[in-house]
């Protein structure tokens, strides 16, 4: 069963892209004028109403909405397993992205229930080459969320270790999601040679171990298909423990006294820490002492943590100021 899966836009966001569109376009003067007409309706509710239309009339002219259609239809799966799209603006970059809402009303059918969100600035909307990129990689992600045979959790398991071995667990995940969205991505002929390197750089900085092992780790990820959430997961957790026994060579390493994740690359010399970074470990573990020893992710987001807090203290007005958010 394939059809087409609706998209509603949010009329701010078709209004702000139209407008930018036409910033610097030949048909500029011709939807000013058309603009002004609608600008002389009397009555708000009709003004209201034909703006719309004459938005939403520019926006279908100017092939705002195909970037959009186009990775919705392409995308594995979406098309008779999700029942509608809608389209919102993003106010950052940092904001875009896309989410699955799932109703969970009974009587709905799986396809139903489900809508797709897509957030994505207006400006974007001029740039089909980067959204489809951008928007390939994000409904990949529905698109395992919504496979049975993926098996996906919408939540990470509660571990004992805290919120920095919380936000390790998450930012693995992740690392180890986006190889196999990206390797898929590249097999499909839909990426360009250099996101390879920056999935690589990713999983290196999420799973410090020694670069044969990474590599090969990596390219698992990237190059191998058939991955699912548990799976995902359980490298996740223990990256160690999943190395050894699948291929056999690798040996498990320790654990970092406070992520509590098995690891092959401790800090060196933890003593040497600057001591505002010590103070910080301290703050959050009472009980740690250096020769605990801590492993290089730790190491690192202690170090960041004191720079950016060292940054809010140098500008004016924010002195002290914990940047918030940080575990
Ligand atoms: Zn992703
Ligand atoms: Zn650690």
């Amino acid at each position: 069963m394939n059809h087409e899966i609706p998209v509603r836009y949010d009329p701010r966001l078709i209004e702000e892209a139209v407008f930018l569109a036409l910033r610097r376009h030949p048909e500029t003067a011709t939807y000013h004028r058309e603009r002004n007409l609608v600008y002389e309706i009397a009555d708000p509710e009709a003004r209201e109403g034909a703006f719309r239309e004459f938005n939403l009339r520019w926006f279908d002219r100017l092939g705002l909405g195909n970037p959009v259609a186009q990775a919705l239809a392409e995308a594995p799966g979406l098309a008779g397993g999700v029942g509608q799209c809608v389209a919102v603006s993003a106010a950052k970059r940092h904001d875009e992205g896309a989410e699955l809402f799932v109703n969970s009303e009974p009587g709905l059918s799986d396809e139903g229930r489900r809508t797709v969100r897509i957030l994505v600035r207006p400006d974007s909307l001029l740039d089909p080459a980067a959204l489809m990129l951008f928007l390939r990689h994000e409904l990949m992600h529905i698109s395992d969320m919504i496979d049975p045979g993926f098996g996906y959790e919408p939540a990470l398991p509660v571990t004992g270790g805290g919120p920095a071995h919380r936000r390790l667990l998450v930012d693995r995940y992740r690392a180890l999601w986006d190889a196999t969205i990206d390797g898929r991505m590249a097999r499909r002929g839909w990426a360009p040679e250099s996101l390879r390197d920056e999935r690589w750089h990713d999983f290196c900085r999420a799973f410090p171990m020694p670069e044969r092992n990474g590599a090969r780790a990596f390219s698992r990820f990237f190059d191998q298909e058939g991955w699912t959430h548990p799976k995902l997961l359980a490298f996740a957790l223990d990256p160690g423990a999943v190395a050894t026994t699948t291929d056999g060579t690798a040996s498990a390493g320790s654990r970092c006294s406070l992520c509590g994740f098995p690891t092959h690359a401790f800090a060196g010399e933890p003593q040497r820490l600057p001591p505002d970074v010590i103070a910080a470990i301290v703050t959050d573990f009472p009980q740690w002492q250096p020769s605990h020893g801590l492993c290089l992710q730790c190491a690192d987001l202690y170090r960041a943590r004191e720079l950016s807090l060292r940054a809010a203290e140098s500008l004016p007005g924010k002195h002290g100021v914990r940047p918030s958010g940080y575990p």
